[in-house]
């Protein structure tokens, strides 16, 4: 057995560094973080070389006197908390005092700083002390890393691309400006610039619109005295990819996936699949109710009663986005606001209430559209265009198809374009619903049966739900290896393998989750209705056009396919005025 050896403290530094320094932009993080600990209210920040040969932050806050220096870099250094205690109810950002000591060990670090007289400067080298001396500089610090992972050329070695890395360094920051809209910060990478219009007086959703170009969003909030919720959300600018999804819990942005897995699952119908909602989650926590001393870098916290929260978010979501709604070309200016922000209602007291419910329930009270949001934001709608209830589909005139898979109308204030394979879909998945309600959708016999080849598994599905798929109009007999379509849906117009391939795999996914509400063979339902309907490239006349109209008018949600897609995309008149200077 080999001897154990107690490391010396060298080593022990730089194990533990590790943990805290992954990459350069884990260094911009820590000297943000102390910035904004520090009261700053402007912070610049600078990198060169993906932040390998250069970072540096410089904050208008406290600043620390000379003597403090040394102290600051020791690990386990800290002005924050005193005792064990303090770290539940911690308020700022950083409370381990181990990170400014971990970046000098893994770099040269140079630190200026004033508290308004004479200020000082430290410098060390891998954690070696090289100098220290007064320094006469304005009020607020200033830390210049150079040499990043000089003596740690395994670390460097496993560094990702430059690009990336700048990346990495950008979102950092980006996230401290989302959350904290009151700070002005500033960012250079090597010759460019980012955040060059930021003020003091932003607010969220301000600086939303000045990182991202969000502006017509929604906006939802519950504050309660143990815990609330503030939440932006933009699904008419949705995008292939989670990179536009923040999750911010006491001002602290941290990563948490299975919150806005939560948080998405409200959009569930909302949005075609596979497509995400950007999305700005500001929770607020009281102390007791979170433990953020569970992840070295603090991305992660931990929830006494996460279910709690997630429920929170799905149903503050879901309320609004379970509705029917348009999508809409944006300018929200041009158009009368058509609905409202909406508020949640009281209905959590504690912590400990929520955990005996097990969720948190949402109650249909009215919304206050007037309401003026704390932060400033003003909660007046900037939805988009008119809901179902407001669409005058009477006032419909066809005037042309393009591209062979959209419809084009007019009505006195705006410009439609439809697409018509969702409209048709839409009109088949509410004629096929309300059908089955009462009996059978009809089929038409085939001369000769079909025969398609489907796994065992997809065969079982099929066989165990033969009197549903019989409702759906469906005549199948199986083999051991087949089945043979014997009828469809009058109608159905797909491709049939793949349309039984479709269904089974509701039934069969419908098995595994024990779809007791029918949700997943309602995906059955949506698969025949799709199948059904006209696909680009049908060459439809004018009759077909009045026609989806006239069906269109009947339909319980109009404006989306049954998979979420909307159905049709619309131009204001005085959109098209303002863009064409009419
Ligand atoms: P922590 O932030 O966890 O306390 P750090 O190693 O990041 O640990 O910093 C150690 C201490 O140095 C802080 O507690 C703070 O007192 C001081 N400090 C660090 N950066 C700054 C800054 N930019 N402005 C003022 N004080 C700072
Ligand atoms: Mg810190």
């Amino acid at each position: 057995m080999p001897r154990i050896n107690v490391l010396p403290e060298e080593v022990r530094n730089y194990i533990s560094c590790g943990e805290v320094i992954e990459s350069p932009y884990s260094v911009v993080k820590e000297l943000v973080e102390n910035a904004l600990d520090a009261g700053a209210d402007r912070i610049e920040v600078r990198a060169l070389d993906a932040g390998l040969s250069f970072i540096s932050v410089t904050d208008n806050g406290t600043g620390m006197a000379f003597e403090d220096l040394p102290l600051a870099l020791e690990p386990f250094a800290t002005s924050k908390i005193k005792q064990k205690d303090d770290i539940s109810s911690v308020k700022s950002m950083g409370f381990r005092g181990e990170a400014l000591a971990s970046v000098c060990n893994v770099s040269a670090l140079k630190m200026f700083s004033s508290t308004g007289g004479d200020g000082g400067m430290i410098y060390r080298e891998g954690g070696r002390d090289i100098d220290h001396r007064k320094f006469s500089c304005p009020k607020g610090t200033t830390v210049e890393v150079r040499k990043l992972f000089f003596n740690a050329p395994v670390r460097k070695r496993f560094l990702k691309s430059p690009k990336y890395m700048n990346g990495e360094i950008l979102r950092v920051v980006r996230e401290y400006a989302l959350s904290r809209p009151e700070v002005v910060f500033s960012l250079r990478i090597d010759d460019k610039n980012y955040f060059e219009n930021f003020s003091p007086s932003d607010d969220e959703k301000e600086r939303v619109r000045k990182i991202f170009g969000f502006e017509n969003g929604d906006y939802a909030e519950l504050v309660k005295p143990l815990m609330g919720l503030r939440c932006f959300a933009f699904p008419d600018d949705y995008k292939s990819s989670r990179r536009w999804q923040f999750l911010f819990v006491n001002r602290r942005p941290i990563t948490n996936a299975a919150f806005l897995k939560a948080a998405e699952n409200a959009f569930e119908g909302y949005l075609p699949r596979g497509k995400h909602p950007p999305l700005f989650i500001y929770l607020t926590a009281a102390g007791g109710i979170i433990d953020v001393n569970v992840h070295p870098a603090k991305r992660e916290i931990r929830f006494q009663s996460p279910r709690a929260f997630y429920q929170m978010v799905y149903e503050v979501l879901r309320k609004k986005y379970s509705k029917n709604k348009p999508a809409v070309y944006p300018p929200a200016a041009d158009l009368p606001p058509a609905g409202g922000f909406f508020t949640i209602p009281d209905q959590i007291s504690s912590p400990s209430d929520m955990q005996d419910k097990g969720f948190v329930s949402v109650s249909s009270a009215p919304s206050d559209s007037e309401k003026k949001h704390p932060s400033g934001v003003s909660e007046k709608a900037p939805l988009f265009s008119p809901s179902a209830a407001n669409v005058h589909w009477d006032s419909f005139r066809y005037v042309g198809k393009s591209h062979a898979k959209f419809l084009i109308f007019s009505t006195p204030a705006a410009l439609h374009i439809m697409d018509f394979h969702a409209a048709a879909e839409r009109i088949n998945y509410e004629k096929i619903n309300k059908i089955m309600k009462n009996g059978k959708v009809t089929s038409q016999k085939l001369l000769v049966p079909l025969k398609v080849r489907l796994s065992p598994e997809e065969l079982d599905a099929l066989k165990e739900n033969v009197s549903s798929t019989e409702k759906l109009g469906l005549t199948l007999e199986c083999s051991r290896r087949s089945v043979f379509v014997k009828a469809l849906p009058a109608g159905f117009s797909g491709n049939e393998k793949q349309m039984l391939e479709e269904i089974s795999a509701c039934l069969i996914e419908g098995k595994k989750n024990d779809d007791v509400a029918g949700e997943l063979f309602d995906g059955a339902v949506k698969s025949i209705a799709c199948h059904m309907s006209f696909r680009a490239g049908d060459d439809l006349k004018r009759h077909d056009a009045e026609a989806l109209i006239n069906e269109l008018k009947e339909c319980s949600e109009p404006l989306r396919c049954p998979h979420g897609r909307p159905v049709m995309f619309t131009i204001p008149v005085a959109r098209m005025d303002s863009v064409l200077r009419r």
